[in-house]
Order: C-alpha cells, then structure tokens, then sequence
C-alpha cells in the first residue's frame, strides 16, 4: 500500500496533514474503530476520505444533510475520485445507477442518508460489496442528547450487526460528553481509538463592539472588505430584510435568508453566495447548515445571539480554510430585552430558566474585558492562556486608574439599600436622579450614597459596576430580575483597608469613531492584482464545471500562486492544494496566467524547496 503522506500530496495535493489527522488515518487504514471529535474546519472529511482512496473496496459516508452530500461528492470528483450519494432526492432509475457503478467498482465512495441506508434491501446490496469502512458523519445526530437528534440515525446500530468486520469511524463537532458516550454506545464502536481535539480556531479574531450605530460600523468594514465572503446574522427576519437592502443600495452583493423566503429563494440566494456570485448573505439563524464554503472571511453577529453555543457555531462558519477571519458581535442591552421578550413567552418553565440562564452567560461574554478566545473556551470546558492577542480584549488593553473611590461609594450604596435592588435602581441613587416617588417611599433620597457618584454618567456607572461583578467584589442573584449583593471580597475595600483598580472611562467619541479593528494579516506577500486575475480565471472555471470557485482551488492556493509565481507544472505541483488531478486539469491555464503576468510585470518566479509528488 502506498503511504499515506504521498497519497495525501497525490490526491488531494497537500503536503502534511492537519492535528491528528495523521494518526486517525493511519488508525484507520489498520482496521480500527476510531471516535473523532474536532471543531469545524479542522479536516474531518479527509480522515476518512484518504483511507478511502487507499483502501481496496468501497468506503460508505453516512451523513445527515442532502447538501453536505452532494457537496463532498462534487469536491472529491473534481479530485478524480469516484463517488457518489444516494438520497431521497434520487428516483429509482438514478439509484439503479449508483448501484452499478458501485458494483463495476468505479466509485470509492457512497454518501448515503441514514434511513435508505438501514432499509433491508439496500442492506442486502450493500453484503454483495466489498465494504471496507463506514464512516458516521455528523455522528451526534444519533444522540437525544445532542442538539440535533435525528432518529433515523438510532438505527446506525444494525450496522455493526450486519456487517460485523467493517471498522466504523465516527465523527463529530459536539462537545458535550453524554453525547460522545451516546455515541459510541449506540454505534457498537469497540475498543476505539478516541481522538479530541482543542475547539480552539487559531484563525479567528473575536471581536464585541458596542452597538452604536452598527450599521455605520458595519458599512465602514464592509467597505475595507468589498472582495471577500461574509454572514451577517439578525435576530429576525424584518432586520435581515432590511440590513440585506441598504447594502445592496449601497452597491453590495447582498442576499437576504430566513425561513420567511420562499424555498428556491432561499436555494438560489445560498447558491449564488456559495458560488461567488454575491458577497454577502444577511441572515437569521437558519442559515449555515451545511455550508461547507471555505472561505468566509467574517461573521458579524448584528444582534446579540441567545446563547454562546450559537454564537460559536455561527462564528464557526468563518475561516474554515484556516486563513484570518474576523468575527464581530454588536453588543446592546436593547437586545438583551428583546430575547428576554421572547423568553418570557415560553410556557416551560424550567426552558425558560435555562434559557435565560444561557443568556446570562452570552451576557456576560460581552461585558467582559478578559480576553474573549479564554472566555469561550472556558464556557466549553477548556483552559487557554490568558492572552490571545486576537481579540478586542487583547488587542486593545484598556488603561485602568485607582477606582477605589467610586467602588467604595458603589459598595455603600448596595448595602445601604439592604442588597435588595438591581443595578438601574442602584445607580439611580447613586447619580441622585429618577424612580423619585420609589425613592422617597424607601427614604433612600436621604441617604448618604444619593447622589455620591453622580460626577459620572449612569452608563459609565453600569460600566463601573459590571467591571465589579466580573472581579467578583459584587454578586447577582436571581435571572430574570437580578439583584446585586455584596461579597465578602469587598469588606476590606469598605473598611478602608483594599483598594480596586479599575477601567479607565473611554471618552465617548473615541469609542464611536474607533474603527474596527483589522486583525487579518491576509498573507501579505501574496501579490493582490494577481490574486485577483487568478480569482476570476477560477470563477470562470467553476462555472464551466457548475461547482463552486472553492472546489477548483481554496483561496489559499490562489494567494501561495501569487507568492511564489510559478512557471512550470512541476513548481505548481508543490503549491499547496495543487494535487495530481487538478494538475493536469486545470495546471495550464493557471500558469498560462501566471506566465503573462510574470512578463508584464518583470516579476521572476520563488523557487519553493521540496520534493514534488
Ligand atoms: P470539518 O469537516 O472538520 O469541518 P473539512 O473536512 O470541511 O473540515 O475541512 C476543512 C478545510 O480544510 C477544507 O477546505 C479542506 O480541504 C481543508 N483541509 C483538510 N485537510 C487538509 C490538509 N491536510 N492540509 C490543508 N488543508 C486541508
Ligand atoms: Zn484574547
């Protein structure tokens, strides 16, 4: 058998392999059961589609979306690998195809959806076949504790029982641990080889704006990204109607989706995104699964997302090339109200309470000042340094000044109110002014603390306050309308003794006008104008073969081509993503490109080291 660094040069046309890739490959290809739990983007697919390609018999891929299917199909075709997919948008006749083509050994692969798999005939075909591996994807799906149950997935058990000497490899992107045990469990997975990888992507930059005129903000990074692929997630669908308009006034490639749009809308819209053709897809949650698009270079939350688990699946749909992308999120404590509405109107109440309880947790990720990337993985259970130098947090340090002072007036005030109110009634107090007949009542416009801090505005004294909360000298209790209680932590400062450094106060301006960031450093010494012909000779190519630009070559092929210029098949051959197919399919125009432009431009080819395969 060949090995399989050379085969993954050959035919998928890269050098090394990803994290642990290597090793679930080769576990693979020695027969074993295997467990893969890695996050979006991290190269799940190749673990099972290079032992397939190696392997002498037929690989089949279960998985749960028609999309993703047929998807996987097309790439691995335009790889010059054999598949195929059956599901329930095929008729009799098509898969009374598929079935001789698998019999005449001319597909490697079957992507297959879970129900026509268990059905008793096609188990019966599949007997008469030589299956060397199964390959589960989506694999949590046969878990009622995982957030995409599906049923027809439960019955992936009779696989083990019928064909009882074909490893199985499982896989996922589903942290939960009741979840992974689920699913080696039902699957009859024995004795497997579990790999886990960090849910951390290094390639994403966090960033939480407040949400001051967002779509100003919006507009002014979309104008410094014109070329690149985008989501903007809304909360509804009347702001990603909207958002999708004045962008397309504004001269953007724009296409709204939601659940509201007709179904080939909604089809057409996310097709012309996946191809190309439009830049942009304003969007409510309903978008993304599935989409398997590379190259999205940003997601920006305009709304706030109801709970971190969402928001980092939804930011997970940027960068899965692995280049930089940026992730934005538009912070208000509006919207806070707003999915604070719509839980209210759930009848459960023990939904209600964890549904609050996970807003509260979203909440707090955007009022923290430690570094986002820490935050996130700690929600998920993971440590991580307390830097990331890729978020707003750590980019941008916020000055601190001695807060002694207005912490202690803070602290007194919640004492002296008997830790019985919330923050807004607190802070009234505090700057004197406002709930007046509720204050009189209470005789709390007698106290010492009314008007004590009201040198600062009521927003920089929540800003005061929240800051306190995250050190831990305050507490909150209760959800829905939380209260704020002192920890012991603050005795010292309120006798005098500890002092608390806090957040210097931004000037407002300077918050509004600040431009957002721009964490990528997209491969600077990729020539751009190049780039960019090279993007349109694949666009070109793309079409002519109906699939998507990505599938000829991702991105980052493109940008090594006009990093290093090369001039002949064999300098091509060892950029990254070029592989022995796509070399003799589409090698020539590409250095036909390259040629003329090398010549215009006097530019000489770089000369990368390493052998060819
Ligand atoms: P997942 O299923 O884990 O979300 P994919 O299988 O879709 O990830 O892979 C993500 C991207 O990484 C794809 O564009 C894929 O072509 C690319 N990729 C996979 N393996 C490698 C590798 N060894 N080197 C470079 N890119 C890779
Ligand atoms: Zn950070």
């Amino acid at each position: 058998m060949q090995n399989s660094t050379e085969a993954l040069k050959k035919h998928f046309g890269y050098s090394d392999f990803q994290p642990m890739q290597e090793s679930i490959v080769n576990d693979v290809l020695a027969g074993r059961d295997v467990f893969v739990l890695m996050p979006t983007g991290s190269g799940k697919s190749l673990c099972y589609q290079l032992p397939a390609v190696m392997k002498d018999g037929i690989t089949v891929v279960i998985s749960p979306l028609i999309a993703l299917m047929k998807d996987q199909v097309d790439s691995l075709r335009v790889n010059g690998i054999g598949a195929s997919c059956i599901n329930s948008s095929l008729g009799m006749k098509e898969i009374e195809h598929i079935k001789t083509r698998l019999l005449e050994n001319r597909d490697k692969m079957l992507y297959i959806a879970p129900e026509r798999l268990t059905s008793p005939d096609f188990l019966g075909f599949l007997k008469t076949l030589k299956i060397v591996l199964f390959a589960v994807d989506e694999a949590h799906c046969i878990s009622e504790w995982g957030h995409d149950f599906r049923p027809e997935y439960r019955k992936l058990r009779i696989l083990r029982e019928t064909l009882p000497h074909v490893p199985i490899v499982a896989l996922t992107a589903t942290a939960v641990p009741d979840v992974q045990n689920d699913i080696i469990q039902a699957l009859k997975l024995s004795a497997p080889r579990i790999y886990k990888a960090s849910f951390n992507r290094p390639n994403l930059f966090y960033y939480v704006r407040p949400k001051e005129d967002a779509y100003g903000q919006t507009l002014s990074y979309l104008s410094k990204h014109r070329k690149d692929s985008g989501i903007i997630y809304c909360q509804s669908r009347n702001s990603a109607e909207n958002v999708a308009r004045k962008l397309q006034e504004e001269g953007f490639r724009a296409l709204p989706y939601h659940a509201g749009l007709p179904k080939e809308t909604r089809s057409k819209n996310q097709e012309m995104f996946i191809k190309d053709d439009a830049e942009i897809i304003v969007a409510t949650i309903a978008f993304g699964m599935g989409i398997n698009k590379p190259n999205v270079r940003y997601v920006i939350h305009y709304d706030l997302p109801k709970n971190i688990e969402s928001y980092y699946q939804e930011t997970g749909r940027a960068g899965r090339d692995r280049l930089d992308s940026d992730c934005i999120l538009f912070f208000s404590y509006g919207d806070r109200k707003k999915i604070e509405a719509l839980i209210e109107k759930s009848k459960n109440r023990q939904k209600k309470a964890i549904a609050y309880k996970k807003l509260g947790e979203m909440t707090r990720f955007c009022e923290s000042m430690q570094c986002r990337r820490k935050f996130l993985l700690g929600y998920f259970g993971e440590m991580h340094a307390d830097r990331c130098e890729k978020c707003d947090a750590c980019l941008a340090p916020r000055e601190t000044f001695d807060g002694t002072e207005i912490a202690k007036k803070i602290f007194a005030c919640i004492r002296d109110t008997n830790q019985r109110f919330g923050m807004n009634y607190i802070i009234s107090v505090l700057v004197g002014k406002g709930k007046g007949d509720r204050m009189r009542i209470y005789g709390h416009d007698k106290l010492g603390s009314h008007g004590a801090g009201s040198e600062y505005s009521p927003k920089q004294l929540q800003v005061f306050i929240r800051e306190l909360v995250q050190l831990g000298f305050i507490g909150v209790a209760g959800d829905k309308y939380p209260v704020l209680r002192l920890n012991q932590k603050c005795s010292g400062v309120l006798a005098g003794s500890g002092s608390v450094n806090l957040t210097k106060p931004r000037e407002k301006t300077k918050e509004v006008q600040m431009n957002l960031q721009d964490g990528k450093q997209v491969s600077a010494a990729a020539d751009d104008r190049l780039f960019e012909i090279l993007r349109v000779l694949r666009k070109t190519l793309a079409d002519a073969e109906n699939v998507p630009p990505y599938m000829i070559f991702p991105d980052f092929t493109l940008r090594e081509m006009a990093t290093f210029f090369p001039r002949s098949a064999q300098s091509l051959s060892k950029i990254k993503g070029v592989g022995n197919i796509k070399l003799e399919r589409y090698g020539h125009e590409f250095l036909e490109k390259i040629a003329d432009y090398c010549r215009q431009n006097n530019i000489e080819e770089i000369k990368l080291s390493g052998k060819a395969s």
